[in-house]
């Protein structure tokens, strides 16, 4: 390995000593993501700052077949950003320029390490809107989430990252440098390999510059929050509202699980005796929003809502998205710990995934509570489970297993939006059948044919 780092030493130039790391325990440190899963020992980590850089660098990676993990911020909850065994670790914290903001075009040209909400923010002040909203937007890279095409509670309106994605700078396996070229609107030129590197969790190239579209700034957001006496009520006024003629920006379900730990372990949070299910819908409408808090309304009152709170100041949102926040706190509080999954399901299959996943809570003995970005069909499980206990930490981790083989045999998916990494890989075979995998192996070997790209992730 020592030629490597001699040859990296001279990729870097005078940045070298600040750019290349290597001593064991900073890569011991920075060499897991979010999710804590440890797949190897890194050998080095370096932190390119130009495209040349991080071409120089995978150009070394390339001649001595060393693999190549790339890292935004590691908030990955999928291990897919953790390193692999003697890897180099390209983090692309550095890289961290917005380059353009155009109202003209409504884009934006960024570096992949600028975080999701500096952009956000960026653009806001020229009076335009960045749609991806991922929870960890504080945290995330938009080369991570473009990776990983994030989601978050906006996507029923905006769709995920991949929607607001225009084209990509990728460093590829060789070193050479592709554009994907689509700054216009519309363009049918070619096999779209844009949307095919969003999602690509760091398997098919590095992102080195990212082309994004913005929207012009929403309105603000204000909503509505309804308590129901039973979650299949609660899902038909959530189908009603996502099937309605304006889609409202977010719509996020809580069950009756979480409703009880409320009650148990949070009186600030007013729960009804009878209330099962909790919705939210939101609206972000310029021109239309009172009408649509209407709407809201209305579609909670004729699907048999107890209680309604209507939120019509940003302060007063706040207060009814606290109680969506208090998921995680709550159900920790049954056991001490909890473990956050991440299925889709058609939204017609959501009332079964609520009753299939009560079957499995019981003889596993463990606490799961449903919800989340209901109108997506994107349900956040979270299993509580006393972390002191071997048993039940293996058992929480099954119960998560068997909900994934649920979604599946419901038509829908092992990952809405946290990717599959190391994780859910095997988890995959349920859900692709062996032509798919074939062909998405067939296309991993056009773009890395030496496999050095974030090796034993994703596919
Ligand atoms: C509190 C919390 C809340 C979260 N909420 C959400 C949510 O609402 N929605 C959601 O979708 N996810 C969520 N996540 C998961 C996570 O934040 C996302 O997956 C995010 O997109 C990862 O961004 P990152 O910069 O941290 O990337 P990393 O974790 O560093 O990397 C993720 C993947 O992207 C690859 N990668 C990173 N940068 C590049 C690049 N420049 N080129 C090529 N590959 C690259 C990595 O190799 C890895 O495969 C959450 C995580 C946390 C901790």
């Amino acid at each position: 390995m020592s030629v490597v780092l001699d040859e990296l030493r001279v990729a870097l130039g005078t940045r070298a000593d600040t750019a290349l790391i290597t001593d064991a325990a900073s890569l011991a440190e920075v060499g897991v993501d979010t999710s804590g899963a440890r797949r190897g020992a890194a050998f080095a980590l370096v932190r390119p700052v130009t495209t040349e850089e991080v071409q120089a660098i995978v150009r070394v990676a390339d001649r001595h077949e060393v693999p190549i993990v790339a890292q935004g911020s590691r908030s990955s909850l999928a291990g897919a950003a953790s390193a692999t065994d003697g890897s180099i670790l390209v983090d692309f914290s550095r890289m961290r320029q917005i380059l353009v903001i155009d109202p003209l075009e409504r884009l934006a040209v960024v570096q992949p390490g600028v975080r999701v909400e500096e952009l956000a923010e960026a653009v806001e002040r020229q009076g335009l809107f960045y749609a991806p909203d991922p929870v960890s937007s504080h945290l995330a890279s938009i080369g991570g989430t473009v990776a990983t095409n994030a989601g978050g509670m906006r996507c029923i309106k905006y769709g995920v990252t991949r929607d607001s994605i225009r084209s990509l700078e990728v460093v590829l396996a060789d070193g050479s440098v592709i554009n994907t070229r689509r700054n216009t609107i519309k363009s049918v030129a070619g096999l779209d390999l844009t949307s095919l590197l969003v999602g690509s969790e760091g398997t098919l190239g590095l992102v080195t510059e990212i082309t994004v579209s913005l929207h012009s700034a929403p309105g603000p957001s204000l909503g509505v929050s309804a308590m129901f006496p039973s979650i299949g009520e609660a899902l038909d006024a959530a189908n009603e509202i996502a099937t309605g003629v304006t889609p409202p920006s977010v719509l996020e379900m809580l069950d009756d699980v979480a409703l009880e730990a409320f009650r148990r372990y949070d009186p600030s949070i007013e729960v009804p005796d009878a209330a099962r299910a909790w919705l939210l819908a939101v609206t972000d409408s310029r021109v239309a929003a009172d009408a649509e808090l209407d709407g809201f309304e209305a579609a909670f009152a004729r699907n048999g809502a107890i209680t309604v709170r209507r939120a019509e100041t940003a302060e007063e949102l706040d207060q009814l998205f606290a109680t969506r926040r208090a998921l995680h706190p709550g159900l920790q509080a049954y056991l001490g710990a909890s473990l956050n999954g991440d299925i889709a399901v058609p939204r017609g299959a959501l009332g079964e995934v609520v009753e299939r996943a009560d079957e499995i809570a019981t003889p596993f003995g463990v606490v799961i509570s449903i919800g989340g970005h209901v109108g997506d069909g994107n349900l956040h499980p979270v299993v509580a489970y006393d972390p002191g206990d071997a048993e039940q930490t293996r058992l929480a981790h099954a119960a998560q297993d068997a909900l994934l083989a649920v979604a599946q045999d419901l038509g829908g998916t092992v990952t809405g939006e946290h990717g599959i990494g190391t994780e859910k890989l095997h988890a995959l075979d349920g859900e692709l059948s062996p032509r798919v995998r074939e062909l998405q192996r067939a296309i991993k070997a056009a773009f890395d044919p030496k496999g050095i790209l974030n090796p034993g992730a994703k596919l």
